[in-house]
């Protein structure tokens, strides 16, 4: 039987991805559903090819334009339009598999509806969990859900870990995240203030989305994915470090009680982390090129520098805070991210902007339902955007 599967988000750099190991696997995988926000043309091409049942806009104005190009392709994709239609087509009965490749707190509902559905969950979309990750997890276990990591990170340490998730409190000392550093890794943090949004998006090692990358060269990439680890994997945030490793060759690594630490490696290529939540637990072609022993130089690893990446301590701050504090440090992220890249708001007043959200917007209750931390997310965004236009350039 081939798995059916719902790709939210898939003309992103996950989403493309995604469509790319699906591709090499027709006789496995039958492509559902598929959705984007406003790319009309490249959500056409993937229609056209993998022929899904729906197709889900962001917009009416959208949804309309591509019915009317999908007609004119004799195509019999039913186009949807956002934000019910990605529920709808996340938690639908003939769907057995969702990628969760949305970027933003927008993924969290969609998601959500995936795990209370018990389907199993392919989740890259990190920020679904930073904004709710208690009310996640115990959706997750309560229906049935199989989460399967997609971060890269995640997956690793996914895949170093024990098999029987009941024994990780006996057997598990912590787990080691690794991070690249960013195209900004080795520059004078006095010169950050210059950063364009063209400079910030340009990775050393990967082709990744917008807000992802902006993430990444401020290192609050790595703050979410600390709040991201949290959760999946049940650990304090104590038990969670973070080390620079330029090379991005190995992907995390969990140390056991006896001080042995277990890694995995390879080729920095997000097909692989997919690939392996496509499968699992079998293995399948990625289309990726192993690594080749011969011809890796080095593999070095360094201290995140607290001054040039002020933003990763966040994450631990948030996570001591009262529960919500991360859905705030979230949104005022998305809303500074934003900002940057609309260049109304320097590069090294991101963190500026995300200290002060937290200061000022303190959850007095715990979010315990959607509409709650949804609630919470828009008064943090309304925080963060009076903070961004103080430090508007
Ligand atoms: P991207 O910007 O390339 O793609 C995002 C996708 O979501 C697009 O299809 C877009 O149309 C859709 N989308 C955006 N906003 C939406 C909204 N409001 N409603 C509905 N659809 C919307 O992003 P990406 O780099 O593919 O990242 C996706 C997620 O995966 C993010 O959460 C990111 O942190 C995570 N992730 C990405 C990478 C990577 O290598 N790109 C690695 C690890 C984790
Ligand atoms: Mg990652």
């Amino acid at each position: 039987m081939k798995q059916r599967i719902t790709v939210l988000g898939s003309t992103g750099s996950i989403g493309t991805s995604t469509l790319d190991v699906v591709r090499r696997h027709p006789g496995k995988f039958e492509v559902f559903a598929l959705s984007a926000a406003t790319q009309v043309e490249a959500l056409l091409a993937q229609c056209l090819e993998f022929q899904p049942r729906y197709a889900v806009m962001a917009s009416a104005a959208h949804a309309r334009l591509l019915a009317e190009k999908l007609q004119q392709n004799s195509a019999k994709t039913v186009v949807l339009q956002a934000p019910e239609a990605l529920e709808t087509i996340a938690s639908h009965e003939e769907v057995d598999a969702v990628m969760g490749a949305i970027v933003g707190a927008a993924g969290l509902a969609p998601c959500l509806a995936a795990a209370r559905a018990g389907k199993r969950l392919l989740l890259a979309n990190k920020e679904a969990l930073v904004v709710g990750g208690a009310l996640f997890m115990e959706t997750v276990r309560n229906h049935g859900c199989t989460l399967l990591p997609i971060d890269s990170e995640h997956s690793a340490i996914f895949q170093c870990l024990p098999e029987e998730r009941s024994t990780w409190a006996r057997r598990v000392h912590s787990i080691i995240l690794t991070a690249s550093g960013g195209p900004f890794r080795q520059r004078d943090p006095a010169t950050l203030h210059e950063v364009t949004p063209a400079q910030a998006c340009k990775h050393p090692n990967f082709s990744m989305g917008r807000k992802i990358s902006v993430d990444s060269a401020t290192m609050m990439n790595k703050a979410l994915e600390v709040i991201e680890a949290r959760w999946l994997f049940d650990m304090a945030p104590e038990q969670i470090r973070v080390v620079l490793h330029p090379e991005q060759i190995i992907h995390s690594m969990v140390q056991l009680q006896d001080s042995s630490i277990l890694a995995q490696l390879g080729t920095p290529d997000m097909r692989v982390p997919i690939a392996c939540g496509l499968a699992w637990p079998e293995r399948i072609i990625s289309g990726v090129e192993p690594l080749d022993f011969t011809r890796l130089a080095a593999l070095t690893f360094e201290e995140a520098d607290a001054q040039r990446f002020p933003g990763v301590h966040l994450s631990w701050q948030a996570l001591r805070a009262p529960e919500g504090t991360t859905t705030v440090l979230n949104a005022a992220n998305e809303v500074a991210v934003d900002a940057f890249l609309h260049e109304r708001l320097r590069f090294d007043r991101i963190h500026a902007v995300n200290q002060a959200t937290l200061e000022a917007l303190v959850p007095q209750e715990r979010p315990g339902s959607v509409a709650a931390l949804l609630e919470l997310d828009a008064q943090a965004r309304a925080v963060a955007a009076r903070m961004a236009q103080r430090w508007a350039m």
